[in-house]
């Protein structure tokens, strides 16, 4: 059975519209965009499948990022024990991440509440896994 879904990333102000196929294997499912309901400044005059690829790719880029730093820095990080058991990382109190996007869509990411040298490192990791031009540790 096809659904229709609406998304709207937490990267900037577009909501799309795109469709998946409950037949199809979760790992392997393709999300089809079929309809852009809203364009944000950033993203306007672009053709559907454009639009939701370059949305997907700047959502992701931040999601990525800030999944490495839990995973690469583990003094930054805590470990929460859900109700139901299961464990999740999370930036320790007092450290925040902040994001948002220049010009020329690099992504920025701001980070309260840590050493310089953490700044330096995490820079370097992100910035080898993710493309120099494509984010910058603030
Ligand atoms: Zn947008």
């Amino acid at each position: 059975m096809i659904h229709t879904n609406q998304w709207q990333p937490d990267t900037c102000g577009c909501v799309l519209e795109y469709t998946w196929d409950d037949a199809e294997n979760q790992s392997t499912r393709v999300h089809t965009p079929t309809r852009i309901v809203k364009a944000c400044p950033a993203h306007i005059s672009m053709g559907k499948d454009a639009h939701y690829s370059k949305v997907l790719d700047e959502n992701q880029r931040k999601n990525k990022a800030h999944g490495l730093i839990l995973e690469s820095m583990p003094e930054l990080v805590d470990e929460v024990v859900l109700d139901d058991g299961s464990k999740v990382k999370k930036l320790k109190n007092g450290i925040e991440f902040k994001f948002a996007f220049d010009a020329n869509r690099k992504l920025q990411i701001s980070l309260t509440g840590i050493t310089s040298k953490h700044k330096t490192d995490i820079q370097a990791l992100v910035q080898a896994k993710l493309g120099s031009s494509k984010i910058d540790i603030l």
